[in-house]
């Protein structure tokens, strides 16, 4: 897509830190690092999000993510990380192309888990959610 950073970043045309690159994918350091190392695993191919990512890449997708983290985890002397897509904008979706988080995490960096992104607790029980979704599938 002709306007979208990311595709500009995996094309060159935008500079950015490339801290692995693999045939369908382009690993670049966060313009604003939430950690040391804050790294975004980027498809080359314009994917708005996860759901739309082709299959086929699912594999390669994992495996350039595993050698950042091997690779981060070396550099930061770390072996923990918090993980993650922000999947659509009510998930905090800022850029349009697919993009995977990886945040190496230390000891008393002052962050939370994935549990403090949000508490949003249903009203309705586990049996009546369960249900629904069992109706659907
Ligand atoms: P989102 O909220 O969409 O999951 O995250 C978008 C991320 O892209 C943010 O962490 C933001 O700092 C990063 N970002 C935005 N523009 C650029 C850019 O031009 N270059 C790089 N390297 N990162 C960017
Ligand atoms: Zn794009």
């Amino acid at each position: 897509m002709s306007d979208c950073i990311f595709c500009k970043i995996a094309q060159g045309e935008i500079k950015s830190y490339v801290v692995k690159e693999s045939s369908n994918f382009i690993a670049v350091l966060d313009i604003h690092p939430h950690t040391p190392g804050h790294t975004l695993v980027i498809p080359k191919e314009h994917f708005v999000n996860l759901k739309e990512l082709k299959l086929e890449l699912a594999e390669e997708f994992i495996k350039i993510i595993q050698e950042v983290m091997v690779l981060l985890g070396k550099v930061f002397m770390t072996t923990d990380f918090t993980l993650g897509i922000n999947e659509g904008p009510l998930a905090g979706q800022a850029v349009s192309h697919l993009h995977f988080h990886i945040m190496p995490r230390f000891k008393n960096d002052h962050g939370g888990s994935i549990h403090s992104i949000v508490y949003n607790p249903p009203q309705e029980s586990l049996e009546e959610i369960y249900q629904k979704i069992k109706n659907e599938s």
